[in-house]
C-alpha cells in the first residue's frame, strides 16, 4: 500500500494562524518535510517520533527541488504518510502545484491544504488592510525576483490599486526601477520584515526611497512591500490593535 502526501501551507509565521486541518495533518504525519519559512511552533506539532526533513532552498534551488520529489515520492512508497509543509499558501509562489503533479505521475495520493497567505496576513498584523471600499478596488500579488531566467517586468503590475511585492528584498534596486516604470513615485510605502512573528519590523516610506529603507533598515529576509493607498490606514489601525 502507497502513503498519501499532503501539501499543507502553515501560514506566515504564527502558529495560531495554522488551520484545524493542517494540525490534524502534522500531528498525524509519519514524516514532515518543511522549508526555512516553516516556523518551529509549527514543527514542533508533530509527533516525536515523525521524521523530519529540512528542505530550505539555500541549499542550493534546482537540485533541492528535485530532491524533494525524489523524496516524497519514496517515502511514499514506503506507505508512509507525508506532510509536505510550506510557509503561508501552497499555491502562492509556494511551488505546491509542481510537487503535485510529480506525485500524480507517481500515481501517488496526494491532498492540498491551503494556508494563510502572507500576502494577506502579514500587511494585516501591520494594521494595513489589502482592500478599502474608501481607497482600494482590488490588490495585485507579484514576485521580484527572477522566475525562470525572466525577471520582473511591467507586465504584472497595475497602475492603481494595493500592490504586494513578495521576494524583493535582495533584489530591490531592480525592482524599484521597475515599479516607477508604471506607479506614482510618491506613493506610500511598507516594508514589513518577519510578519505576524514576534520580531516583526515595518518600515514606512515612500516608493520613490524604497531600495534606500531596505539599506538603511538592514531588511532581511523573509520580508514583503505593500505599494497604495491602504498603507496609510496603519496610522489609525495600529494604534487601536
Ligand atoms: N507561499 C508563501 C510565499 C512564498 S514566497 C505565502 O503564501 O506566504 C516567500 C516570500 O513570502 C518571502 O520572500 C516574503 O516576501 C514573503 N513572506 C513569507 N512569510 C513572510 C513573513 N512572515 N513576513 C514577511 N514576508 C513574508
Amino acid at each position: 500500500m502507497k502513503g498519501k502526501v499532503y501539501i499543507v501551507g502553515t501560514g506566515p509565521g504564527d502558529p495560531e494562524l495554522l488551520t484545524l486541518k493542517a494540525k490534524t495533518v502534522i500531528e498525524k504525519a509519519d514524516v514532515i518535510l518543511y522549508d526555512r519559512l516553516v516556523s518551529n511552533g509549527v514543527i514542533s506539532l508533530c509527533r516525536k517520533e515523525a521524521e523530519k526533513i529540512y528542505v530550505g532552498k539555500e541549499l542550493g534551488e534546482a537540485s533541492m527541488q528535485e530532491e524533494i520529489h525524489n523524496t516524497l515520492v519514496k517515502k511514499a512508497e514506503e506507505g508512509k504518510t507525508i506532510a509536505r509543509l510550506k510557509g503561508g499558501d501552497p499555491y502562492v509562489f509556494g511551488r505546491g502545484e509542481e510537487e503535485y503533479i510529480h506525485l500524480v505521475k507517481h500515481n501517488i495520493e496526494c491532498e492540498v491544504i491551503p494556508g494563510v497567505t502572507s500576502a494577506i496576513a502579514v500587511p494585516a498584523y501591520a494594521g494595513i488592510p489589502v482592500t478599502s471600499r474608501l481607497s482600494s478596488h482590488g490588490f495585485t500579488v507579484i514576485t521580484g525576483t527572477i522566475v525562470n531566467d525572466y525577471p520582473i517586468t511591467c507586465d504584472y503590475i497595475p497602475r492603481r490599486g494595493t500592490l504586494v511585492v513578495l521576494m524583493a528584498i535582495h533584489n530591490i534596486k531592480n525592482v524599484k526601477e521597475v515599479l516607477l516604470k508604471v506607479r506614482d513615485p510618491e506613493e506610500s510605502v511598507a516594508i514589513i520584515e518577519n510578519g505576524t512573528l514576534a520580531e516583526q519590523r515595518v518600515i514606512l516610506g515612500k516608493l520613490k526611497e524604497v531600495d534606500i529603507l531596505v539599506e538603511r533598515h538592514c531588511i532581511k529576509s523573509p520580508a514583503l512591500i505593500v505599494i497604495g493607498e491602504v498603507v496609510k490606514f496603519r496610522d489609525v489601525l495600529w494604534k487601536y490593535k
